[in-house]
């Protein structure tokens, strides 16, 4: 027998009405370019959603057709994320950080009908415009309200793109249909893309706005510094808009997140860590003028207990660690210390910080070895992390509906090699190609990095191994100083042989002015390898 409830569909109209109707007066910041921060209220947001509806069915967008951004974090580009879904079309956020060839490959095999560039990207985006000049596109200005965009008769600009016509009649959506595409960010591999359903969206948003989880409320302000091509910034637009707090984007300019923070209030922020780590000194010494921010959300890359600490201790701000992949949606698994840990030493609660933490409701997870057999939970047996879940997928967009790296019982094998202990906190050792082998036994890179972050002259660090003909691999470390250090080698030796068995103590260090990141700001370990390569 069926159940009498609704079978009403799970779409993303849903999370704009409600934050229309019920939190209306909430704001949307955006910094300009000129400094200055634009600010409108969700209601007119709505309005001018629904404009934009009208605009992209008069020039044809129908089910299914992708359109891509290519665009910073502002006010257009969150109208857009609901547009574009809301007239049935997929949103493709493009990576703006990706090399031009990887941007026309992407946009190529995405089959983009149209694109909306962002004109603080102008540059960037001019050296593929010939190639992608087939794609109808819309600039979007970002001007003040008391400037007008200016008028370039050649290209068309988004402001008279809206139609003027606020066209609200609804499209009821079948909540299974592609609501956006993303792509990996190719850390491990070439980018593959992702669709995410109205239905998976809306669902990973009720789950990451629960208290144990991103924990964001109507009386928050929340600043993704994530960029939002980035899993579609990890939800945090979605959510943040559902729940009621107001939503500060950061534009192009990212170097400014302190007088933001100050501007507008921020309560909850979020980025990969080293968005955070690189500005901590400067954090510290204008302490008072970030005071409303309570919490970070960080993800993408494991963040060391010392930086936990430091930001705790020193500023107020706790930091919430999170796990997850674009093919996640992205949130897999969050970081709380749970009742039993509260009057644990300070030092075990940093350690249980660092962790990537517990599922979030919803999210099923394992552990299992080589031959897919599930390992136990007891902090110690390491194996591959298999994730289920209604917002993790089931394929890869045009692979047709064989993947890999699914497990015959529905599993998506992550790639990343981890230990849950018995209270269900995972904790990433590495990704799987990551891990070093050294004369038949693992070493891992992450747990190496932590340790190595702690010490007082080393402000970021990257371990990596390289081919070694005794031991198959060794590995080495390459560091960026506070300040010049007399035989770093030796210093680091004797700081990690109390730590480490002796085989896992890199066998050499480097010192340089800047580790490499990628696109997504995540330590680029291939750049690494060619920089070792050369030095060796
Ligand atoms: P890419 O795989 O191209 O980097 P994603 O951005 O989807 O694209 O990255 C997902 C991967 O990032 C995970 O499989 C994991 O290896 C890593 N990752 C994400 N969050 C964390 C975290 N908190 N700690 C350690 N690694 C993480």
């Amino acid at each position: 027998m069926y159940g009498t409830m609704m079978n009403y569909p799970m779409t993303l109209d849903q999370i704009l009405e409600h934050s229309y109707k019920i939190h209306g007066d909430k704001r949307v910041y955006t910094q300009l370019p000129d400094g200055e921060i634009h600010c409108y209220r969700f209601a007119d947001l709505y309005n001018r959603v629904y404009s934009l509806v009208s605009s992209l069915r008069e020039v044809g967008i129908q089910k299914g057709d992708r359109v891509a951004t290519y665009a910073v974090n502002a006010y257009q580009h969150l109208e857009l994320f609901y547009a574009i879904p809301l007239v049935g079309g997929i949103i493709h956020p493009l990576n703006i950080r990706f090399s031009p060839s990887q941007l026309v490959q992407i946009i190529n095999h995405a089959e983009d009908k149209m694109i909306f560039v962002d004109n603080d990207l102008m540059d960037e985006y001019s050296k593929i415009e010939n190639e992608t000049s087939q794609i109808p596109t819309v600039w979007i200005d970002k001007c003040s309200e008391s400037q007008q965009p200016e008028n370039n008769n050649e290209r068309l600009n988004y402001e008279n793109f809206m139609n003027n016509s606020c066209e609200t009649s609804k499209v009821l959506h079948n909540e299974n249909w592609g609501l956006a595409l993303c792509y990996t960010s190719g850390t491990s591999g070439d980018p593959r893309g992702v669709i995410y359903t109205h239905r998976s969206m809306f669902l990973h948003t009720l789950a990451a706005n629960q208290a144990d989880v991103f924990g964001i409320t109507e009386k928050d302000v929340v600043m993704p510094i994530v960029p939002m091509f980035h899993a579609l910034g990890w939800g945090i637009p979605y959510a943040s808009m559902f729940a009621g707090a107001d939503l500060v984007l950061i534009g192009k300019n990212v170097d400014n997140i302190i007088d933001l923070i100050s501007k507008t209030g921020v309560t909850i922020a979020a980025g990969v860590p080293t968005v955070w780590t690189r500005i901590l000194p400067e954090l510290i010494n204008k302490k008072e003028e970030i005071s409303s921010l309570k919490r970070i959300i960080v993800g993408g890359e494991a963040i060391a207990p010392v930086h936990i600490e430091t930001f705790e201790k020193e500023l107020g701000i706790e930091i919430r660690h999170a796990w997850g992949m674009t093919e996640m949606s992205p949130t897999g698994t969050f970081c709380n210390l749970s009742r039993s840990h509260q009057s644990l030493p300070e030092k075990k609660q940093w350690t249980i910080k660092s962790m990537q933490g517990r599922p979030i409701p919803g999210v099923q997870i394992r552990i299992v070895d080589e031959n897919d057999i599930e390992l136990s939970w007891d902090g110690v047996s390491m194996g591959e992390v298999q994730v289920r879940s209604h917002w993790t997928s089931e394929t890869y967009y045009k692979n047709g509906s064989h993947n890999k790296d699914l497990t015959s019982d529905g599993w998506l094998r992550t790639g990343d090699m981890a230990t849950i202990n018995p209270e269900g906190y995972l904790n990433i050792v590495d990704r799987k190609k990551a891990i070093i082998r050294s004369g038949g036994e693992s070493i891992s890179s992450l747990a190496l990095e932590k340790t190595i972050i702690s010490h007082p002259s080393i402000i970021d660090v990257a371990v990596i191994g390289i081919a070694d003909e005794t031991w198959g691999e060794r590995p080495v470390a390459i560091l960026v100083l506070n300040e010049p250090v007399d035989e770093i080698s030796l210093t680091m030796y004797e700081y990690l042989i109390n730590v480490f068995p002796k085989f896992w103590v890199p066998d050499k260090f480097f010192v340089v002015e800047e580790i490499p990141k990628n696109s997504v700001g995540k330590t680029d370990k291939n750049a690494l390898r060619q920089i070792v390569t050369n030095c060796l």
